[in-house]
């Protein structure tokens, strides 16, 4: 693919405009369930939406090119991807798995996956050698990078020579820096997942998810599995999410610009107790980001020194909204040990250092001066709330 990656969220090689009969500029919606052939034995290469829809596949076809792989599969949504993708492991199966973790992506493994016989060993990516937990059941290890909300980093090569030395497949979830700037699969993992909802959709406004592979192996598993349990992308739901991707690299380099800016503004703030922000170079992951990504992202997670302090907060916010998800135009806010990690076992918790304390930011592309007028706002509230 030659195009720089910028451009990779417009444009496939051929060119739109001229591929299309009406010379439409925005792909097609092609919002119908089945499509009819012309004589038998004659199909137009779509048969039915659940197999396959124009619009996915243009979709899938641009984030396929982002991430640099063969093949890419757009689902209902992140979880979506996730099942379908454990849909490839059988009963007595093995894997190992980063400890912190997407809070939904542990509910999925110890509840669903257990059930279903695949044995999950959760340890600390960071502190615990991987290779010690490899047993000749274990078929994948699973990974994100930088880890929700902790900011964890993993080194992506060095577990990708780990995992190709023992034949396992390495799963990387990146959707926390998008396509834009990390690309898992030249680092040696064999499948990405992404959240759509998140960077690649961006205005949360569509739930939709993707597994992204450079493997004819693992891709024809998941067609076989996509088409059977149907969990496939709507046509329209495609559509906004190749919406979103145009304005892919825009987005991200706002919302780091404004991220930086709101660490600089969290560092001058005496009841701010951490700031974990991994384009920080004190950050322990901010060697490995710079040899593995292009950049650091917006998500940016900080403590303050009381859980009344992180509730006013809370309470406070108006430009900054107090919601779930991430990687959206507007800036949200979250209290992930009652939110996105509240059905996350209370050891797991500690373990990951997810205290009452602990703030999410998911740090949108308003005005950096407007987010910075309302953090001195809200901050100021909050000290006269709880300290008076
Ligand atoms: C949101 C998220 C998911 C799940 O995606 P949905 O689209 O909400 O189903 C998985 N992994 C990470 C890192 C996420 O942030």
């Amino acid at each position: 693919m030659g195009y720089e990656v910028e451009t990779r969220c417009l444009h496939l090689e051929e060119n739109q405009a001229k591929k299309d009969i009406y010379g439409a500029v925005s792909f097609p919606i092609y919002q119908t369930a089945t499509f009819a052939h012309k004589g038998v034995g004659q199909s137009t290469g779509y048969d039915y939406s659940r197999l396959q829809n124009p619009t996915r596949e243009q979709l899938e076809k641009i984030v396929a090119s982002l991430e640099k792989g063969i093949d890419a599969l757009a689902f209902a949504s992140g979880m979506a991807a996730i099942a379908t993708l454990m849909e490839l492991f059988e009963p007595g199966d093995h894997l190992v798995v980063d400890s912190d973790l997407y809070g939904g992506s542990i509910r999925l493994f110890q509840n669903i996956s257990e059930k279903n016989g695949i044995e999950i060993t959760s340890i600390d990516f960071g502190k615990e050698d991987v290779s010690r937990y490899i047993t000749d059941k274990t078929k994948a290890v699973y990974v994100e990078t930088p880890t929700n909300p902790m900011m964890n980093v993993t080194d992506i090569r060095k577990l990708g020579e780990l995992t190709k030395s023992k034949n396992l497949m390495l799963i990387v979830d990146n959707t926390f820096l998008s396509p834009y700037f990390q690309n898992p699969l030249e680092l040696g993992a064999d499948v990405v997942v992404h959240s759509g909802t998140k960077y690649l959709g961006g205005h949360n406004d569509t739930i939709a998810g993707f597994l992204v592979t450079n493997r004819e192996d693992i891709s024809e598993r998941l067609r076989f599995v996509i088409k059977t349990t149907g969990a496939g992308l709507s046509p329209f739901d495609s559509w906004l999410i190749l919406r979103g991707i145009k304005t892919l690299a825009l987005r991200m380099e706002r919302a780091q610009e404004n991220a930086f800016a709101l660490v600089d503004w969290l560092k001058g703030c005496k009841r701010v107790t951490g700031i974990i922000y991994p384009g920080l170079p004190e950050h322990p992951g901010y060697e490995i980001m710079k040899a593995q990504s292009r950049g650091f992202g917006g998500m940016l997670t900080f403590e303050v020194d009381s859980k009344e302090f992180a509730l006013s907060i809370l309470n406070h916010v108006k430009l900054i909204q107090f919601a779930e998800s991430l990687g959206g135009t507007e800036s949200l806010i979250t209290y992930p040990i009652t939110q996105t990690h509240a059905d996350v076992p209370p050891e797991k918790l500690v373990a990951n250092g997810i205290t009452d304390r602990i703030l999410r930011m998911s740090v949108g592309i308003e005005n950096k001066k407007d987010l910075i007028e309302e953090f001195e706002r809200v901050f100021a509230l909050a000290e006269e709330e709880v300290y008076g």
